[in-house]
């Protein structure tokens, strides 16, 4: 079969497809592998039953769950939903958002479509832009976004190494330059998938390079604020009213539902709002009618803050104790968990690469992610870049436990055979 330049693109086997398929087969098979894999959130029953309660109440009350299923929605979103976030956060955080400067979509990995296309690749004037990642590792997610090849330009952070096996990275500001082919500068906060979170101060340097550039800062809250506000650390949600912030239902418990939040300045919220009608007519209401309740009166904010936080937390510090034991002798650092919901294991001249690893583990039925995945827009060869895994703590203790000895069994494999 023949496809177009499209086609050809958006048909190869990417990183993302990779890393949902074994996502989706592992959470489907009978016999399931040690899924350490995928962004799947878990399953938290003091949110499942909230969400559980609020759908048999649209079941008994009248015509709610009909009107649901019978009717398309703008392709603005659900705007009851709409209006009651808007008033969350002005009353949260006092940040200054009206209707419309909201678009709901299909989840935020097609708001990232969406607006990395918008504001990178080739312009009517022959010129051609990129996004800049200010610090890779980044998202696996955005790399094969573009319509164009080559569509990210990334950073290499600082390495800090720390005490007793850890490590962080910080943004190396000395060699960020917004030359005028960068058309937007985007980051996650909490960073899928080491779990750094940015400082405020970071953050607030970034925004300033976005504004005396003059382009648009687009910051990825999937795991941050206002929910599911998976952030271990001190951190600020920090908005200006030129930045664009893609929020995400998926790590609160609900990526079934496919939804997607962009704030933006109201020209950048009405394009996505009329991209929407183009490929999707309209988003899903499903989404939003479910959470509704919880975004008008503000329990969703507690939710992240009283559930989800110390949910994750604790699995993040119990999965350590696990690497640290299984890796005990090894040079191996693990990033700080600050949040998210993974764990980011470097092992220091691993001797074979991350891919080859994810190789091994799988045929001893766990699942990881190669760190090389992550560096979307990095140029030149990088060491570190095949030494890095990323392991999810967020199945159930025993899956995470088990996996992370077979993760300790096979490094030690390897750097025995180098
Ligand atoms: N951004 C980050 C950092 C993610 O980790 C993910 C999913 O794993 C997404 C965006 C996309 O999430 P969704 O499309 O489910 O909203």
């Amino acid at each position: 079969m023949r496809f177009s330049e499209f086609g050809d693109k958006f048909t190869r086997r990417s990183g993302i497809l990779r890393l949902m398929d074994d996502l989706g087969k592992a959470l489907s098979s009978p016999k399931a592998p040690l899924m350490l894999g995928g962004g799947n959130p878990a399953f938290i029953p003091e949110v499942q039953s909230r969400i559980r309660a609020r759908m048999q109440a649209m079941l008994a009350n009248g015509d709610e769950f009909e009107r649901l299923i019978g009717n398309y929605e703008s392709p603005q979103g659900n705007l009851a939903f709409i209006e009651a976030l808007c008033a969350l956060l002005k009353t949260h955080y006092g940040w200054d958002i009206a209707p419309c400067n909201v678009a709901i979509t299909a989840g935020s990995q097609a708001s990232f479509f969406l607006l990395f296309n918008m504001f990178a690749g080739r312009f009517r004037d022959g010129q051609k832009k990129k996004i800049l990642l200010p610090m890779a590792p980044e998202y696996i997610g955005y790399t094969d976004l573009g319509l164009i090849e080559g569509l990210f330009t990334a950073r290499r952070p600082q390495i800090e190494c720390l005490a007793q096996h850890r490590f962080k990275y910080h943004v190396d500001f000395e060699h960020i330059e917004v030359s005028p082919d960068i058309g937007a500068i985007c980051f996650s906060r909490p960073t899928n998938p080491t779990g750094n979170v940015l400082a405020d101060d970071e953050v607030k340097r970034i925004m300033t390079l976005a504004r005396e550039s003059q382009i648009p800062l687009i910051m990825d809250n999937a795991y941050g604020s206002p929910f599911p506000n998976i952030v271990f650390t001190a951190a600020t949600p920090l908005w200006d009213e030129r930045a664009i912030v893609c929020l995400s239902l998926s790590k609160l418990g609900l990526p079934g539902a496919r939804t997607g939040i962009v704030l933006a300045p109201e020209p950048v919220a009405q394009a996505i709002v009329g991209m929407n009608a183009i490929f999707n007519l309209a988003p899903s209401s499903l989404g939003a009618l479910l959470t509704l309740e919880l975004v008008k009166s503000g329990e969703i904010i507690r939710l992240g803050q009283e559930v989800l936080k110390p949910f994750y937390r604790g699995k993040a510090e119990q999965a350590v104790g696990w690497l640290d034991i299984a890796l005990e002798g090894l040079d191996y650092f693990v990033h700080r968990p600050e949040g998210a919901m993974f764990l980011w294991l470097w092992l220091r001249g691993l001797p074979i690469k991350s891919e080859q690893l994810y190789e091994r583990l799988r045929r001893r039925g766990v699942v990881v992610v190669s760190g090389h995945y992550f560096f979307p827009g990095l140029e030149g060869d990088w060491r570190h870049h095949h030494e890095c895994i990323r392991i999810s703590y967020a199945q159930t203790p025993e899956t995470v436990q088990q996996g992370i000895a077979i993760i300790g069994d096979e490094a030690r494999k390897a750097y025995r055979e180098g």
